[in-house]
């Protein structure tokens, strides 16, 4: 018998009529003989419903509270698929975060879950009861209500599939898996059958939506597979994981791309200890996600070039910040909006010589400029014009051969 646990999205649970769906999948596997246990997001729209009712009673709303209220959604959807099921004559039962207890660690709307009792749980499976429990909230240390972070019921599911000891962890989306670029941008793109988590996480945080990326991490940490479905269409997914076994000799695994990124170069700064933590101090007291940085060789040893990318929403303010910071000097400022970055994934770039050289040349001969490049082990990033995204990824995609 398997221990499979099932989570479904806003957007799966965004109507009675999805939630009936819902039910009909629930049942299906429960039909297959699983142990099974559910979690489930609030309904789409829901929460962000809830976050603006918190900034219209006030602009500086207690932090407790907020995750009191933004956590309700959840109860909600639970609450609707247990009864459903009931209805269809299934044993089943809601379970909100405090209820089993879920408990987490760090500050409020962004805690993180430290460990979930499941005496109760599996006593209740075993008696052939699906439970569905609520995804994104959790409890602290002294009884007060959490939430892990927007997006947060992945990671609830992974949680519970990791204390569970689940054989399975499947995520139910409004999208039928992982593409090797937006299908959006790029009508070729294709689903990914299986990916590893570094490259997930990477594709994750560079803009490919399907999964949060700290859910991501805490599954690449404690083990977990994921598969990704869709609750809209019967259709394979794509699994998530880090075993080695089986993969394609694919060495690029995918294609990410971001919007409205900007770039500021600092002409002429003082090349000496302490100078890049003092140009930075301030953007970061500010929560300015500085992304990529570049320092050029100092010509001379005294002055340099430093250029980092920024998103374009904190341009204004990171100007303002620069021009009244008294620790640096520098001789010229220059400010770019409307770049892109744009990145290939895939671990097979450790193995494989000469990747780079056959990203640049590929973007040359579609006359595409790079700006800024950045690398890691598995991943190499250009700052593009954003007019030329779509070019970028059309030529990358058939370059590495994913069309
Ligand atoms: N309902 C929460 C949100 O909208 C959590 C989730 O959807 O996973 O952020
Ligand atoms: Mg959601």
């Amino acid at each position: 018998m398997k221990t499979v646990v099932l989570k479904f999205g806003g957007t799966s649970v965004g109507s009675i009529d999805r939630i009936k769906k819902v039910c009909k999948i629930i049942a299906f596997y429960k039909k297959k003989k699983n142990r099974i246990v559910v979690v489930s997001s609030a309904m789409s729209g829901v929460t962000n419903d809830l976050v603006n009712k918190s900034k219209l009673i006030s602009n500086n709303f207690d932090r407790a509270e907020y995750d009191a209220l933004v956590s309700t959604g959840e109860q909600v959807s639970c609450a609707l698929i247990a009864g459903r099921l009931k209805h269809n004559g299934f044993k089943s039962r809601s379970w909100t975060s405090w209820q089993l207890p879920i408990l987490t660690d760090g500050p409020h709307s962004s805690a993180r879950i430290s460990s979930v009792g499941i005496k109760e749980l599996n006593k209740y499976i075993k008696s052939g009861g699906i439970p569905i429990i609520t995804g994104f909230q959790g409890i602290s240390n002294d009884f007060r209500i959490t939430t892990i972070g927007r997006s947060g019921s992945d990671a609830t599911a992974i949680m519970l599939a990791k204390f569970i000891k689940a054989d399975e962890c499947i995520i139910y989306t409004d999208v039928d898996g992982v593409y090797t670029t937006d299908p959006r941008q790029y009508n070729k793109a294709k689903k990914i059958k299986k990916i590893f988590y570094d490259e997930m996480l990477e594709m994750a945080s560079l803009g490919s939506k399907v999964m949060q990326p700290t859910s991501v991490q805490d599954a690449k940490l404690n083990k977990i597979d994921i598969k990704v479905k869709s609750s809209f269409v019967a259709k394979s997914g794509t699994l998530i994981t880090g075993s080695k076994k089986i993969f394609s000799n694919q060495i690029i695994t995918g294609i990410s791309s971001t919007k409205n990124d900007a770039k500021i170069t600092i002409v002429g700064v003082k090349d000496r200890p302490g100078v890049a933590a003092s140009i930075f101090r301030p953007l970061s007291k500010n929560l300015i996600n500085v992304d990529m940085v570049v320092q050029n060789i100092s010509q001379n040893g005294k002055e340099t070039d430093l250029t980092f990318t920024i998103k374009s929403e904190d341009l204004k303010k990171t100007e303002r910040l620069i021009k009244k910071n008294k620790s640096i000097s520098y001789k010229k400022l220059s400010f770019d909006k409307d770049l892109s970055k744009v990145s290939i994934i895939g671990v097979g770039m450790i193995t494989t010589p000469g990747i780079t050289y056959r990203m640049f040349q590929a973007l040359a001969l579609k006359k595409i400029n790079i700006l800024v490049i950045s690398t890691s082990e598995i991943k190499i990033s250009v700052l593009i014009s954003s007019k030329n995204v779509k070019k970028a990824i059309a030529v990358l995609h058939k370059e590495f051969k994913l069309d």
